[in-house]
């Protein structure tokens, strides 16, 4: 559902792969919806249906697990695509981190027979990414400020199938958002998922998520966007997994032990 997306969040193919997939991704910024994610065709024609079905499209069939619970990728290369050996250790990094919190696995895409992978590249400019699985998805990380620890993993996040927090059917309970506040192009990221077609996977709503947007994103005029209405809280800018991020991953790939 077009108003429900957003606001936010390798290598050893041979040449002739990675020419075919530059060639397919193609540069400049695609549309994006909630600030970060990226549409397949298939998606968007779901979400134009008034929105109906997102979550079951996200946690069903359109937004698709990784089988096996791992995550294929590949580095983009070249000096538009390329990222630089620290910038693969980052994300390495990153992925690392999920692995040690949960079951799932991140390796190389080995050939053509892997062909739903994702890309991680640099080429334009911003942080975002594909949600879920798919045949020529894409994450880009087109500034420094993706490289953070945090914003990595929020975009893995993305890629494994998940979406914002703020945007729960519950959040009223838990977040004011202050419109008044909010870019006026950036309003679909604020909107409000239904409860029949959202699933917590039996979790309560999570402040201290990687995936929760802080007090001020996308606000037009400095002022908060999102007020937590528990005293004290802080939300967004996290750089690390919260206990519940982790248990929603696992829950969802169906991890042992959960
Ligand atoms: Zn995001």
């Amino acid at each position: 559902m077009k108003w429900f997306l957003v606001a936010f969040c390798i290598i050893w193919v041979n040449c002739l792969d990675l020419e075919d997939n530059e060639d397919q991704l193609g540069d400049g910024i695609p549309e994006l919806y909630d600030g970060d994610m990226l549409l397949t065709p298939e998606q968007k024609r779901i979400l134009s249906l008034d929105g109906k079905d997102f979550w079951r499209v996200a946690y069903g069939h359109l937004v698709q697990r990784w089988p096996h619970n791992t995550v294929i990728y590949v580095f983009g290369a070249g000096s538009k695509h390329g990222l630089t050996k620290d910038e693969k250790n980052k994300v390495r990094a990153a992925m690392d981190y999920i692995e040690s919190k949960t079951c799932v696995k991140y390796r190389p895409r080995q050939g053509q027979k892997d062909e739903d992978h994702v890309m991680i590249r640099r080429g334009s400019p911003g942080c975002w990414t594909n949600v879920g699985r798919g045949r020529y998805a894409r994450l880009n990380l087109g500034e420094e400020k993706c490289f953070k620890h945090g914003a990595i993993v929020h975009e893995l996040l993305h890629i494994l199938g998940f979406a914002h927090t703020h945007q729960a059917p519950n959040r009223d309970d838990y977040i004011d958002i202050n419109w008044g506040n909010v870019n006026k192009s950036a309003k679909n990221a604020f909107k409000k998922l239904p409860s029949e077609h959202w699933t917590m996977l039996g979790l309560p709503y999570d402040y201290d998520s990687v995936m929760h947007f802080s007090r001020k994103a996308l606000s037009k005029n400095g002022e908060d966007t999102i007020v937590p209405q528990k005293k004290g809280v802080n939300i967004g800018f996290r750089q690390e997994l919260s206990e519940l991020d982790i248990k929603r991953i696992n829950k969802y790939y169906n991890c042992p032990n959960v």
